[in-house]
């Protein structure tokens, strides 16, 4: 004969249940208490329903919790990525802007250079001129 110990509903004492005999009575007050093996049965298949749904909630609660992180690890990636890409872009924009700038005074000396060749060319003329005329 199992014996738990439980509130009585009428003085707050502690009551005896007797589970075999699916009774309870009060020390205190006395009151008896008949429980429903079926009722009884009913409550604790609902409280295993509820148990197994509060895991399911749980568990759901865990996939979302890792989906969640696994998102936000995943843009973290991405900006992370993004940046690289524009670190990159203003690396390869600033290769430009020297190249632009090279190529410039590629061409201005190349100017610079065909200027004196061609005063050259003409003092050459003006010597030789001078110097058969
Ligand atoms: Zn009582």
């Amino acid at each position: 004969m199992a014996l738990r110990s439980y509130q009585c509903s009428n003085c707050g004492a502690n009551l005896k249940v007797d589970t075999y005999n699916m009774s309870a009575v009060c020390e205190y007050c006395g009151q008896t208490l008949t429980l429903d093996a079926e009722e009884v049965s009913n409550i604790l298949s609902e409280r295993e329903k509820t148990k197994q749904m509060k895991t399911a909630e749980e568990e759901q609660t865990k996939r979302e919790e890792a989906r969640l992180k696994h998102d936000t690890e995943l843009r973290k990636i991405e900006a992370d990525a993004s940046e690289f890409m524009e670190g990159a872009r203003r690396v390869k924009d600033g290769f430009e802007t020297v190249k632009t700038g090279f190529n410039t005074v590629k061409t201005i000396a190349t100017f610079v250079l065909i200027g004196f060749i061609l005063i050259f060319i003409v003092v050459v003329l003006i010597i030789v001129l001078k110097h058969f005329g």
